[in-house]
């Protein structure tokens, strides 16, 4: 960063008494700018034995597998946020059921919510942002080609509380 969104001004990092890091401070109007991680919401959504997955049409990972997902906006809930990246990505109506996982990234600052969502009918479609939109039991899957850690983490553990008949919240991080 290096100006000010406040008011224009040059910033400088500074660190400041009893602070944990250096923060990016305005010379002139001495607003503090934090930089905290985003959080990304998607879910699980299941019909009985199978997830449903999407074909991004997008980069990065373009043409790989993934868990609907996507940045939190502001003014929205995570449950909300999980639910319009599922219509965004799957076209699908869902019901949220419980928390699935938490998932950090430090090296990307990122945070992930991921849900567990039941689907509501059996319709879902290719959108905007994926070429295809199929469910998969966790043989079908080719794990080679989801996209993401994130992705790979939630579904291992959906597949094994499926085999257990357990359902609880899993806490991970990618620290690579
Ligand atoms: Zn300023």
């Amino acid at each position: 960063m290096n100006f000010c969104s406040h008011c224009g001004a040059v910033v400088q990092l500074v660190h400041l008494p009893n602070d944990a890091l250096p923060r990016y401070v305005c010379a002139t109007c001495a607003a503090i700018h934090y930089q905290n991680p985003k959080m990304v919401t998607g879910c699980v959504v299941y019909r009985q034995n199978r997830v449903l997955l999407c074909k991004r049409a997008i980069e990065p990972c373009f043409g790989m597998w993934n868990l609907p997902a996507g940045y939190l906006e502001n003014g929205e809930t995570a449950e909300k946020g999980a639910m319009r990246e599922v219509w965004e990505e799957a076209h699908a109506e869902v019901s949220i059921q419980g928390l699935h996982c938490i998932y950090s990234i430090p090296r990307i600052n990122q945070v992930y919510l991921i849900f567990l969502a039941s689907l509501n009918n059996l319709q879902f479609s290719p959108t905007s942002e994926s070429s295809e939109v199929a469910l998969f039991s966790e043989t079908e899957i080719n794990w080679n080609e989801i996209a993401f850690t994130s992705s790979v983490f939630a579904l291992k553990h959906f597949f094994s509380d499926l085999r257990e008949g357990t359902a609880r919240v899993h806490i991970g991080s990618f620290t690579g």
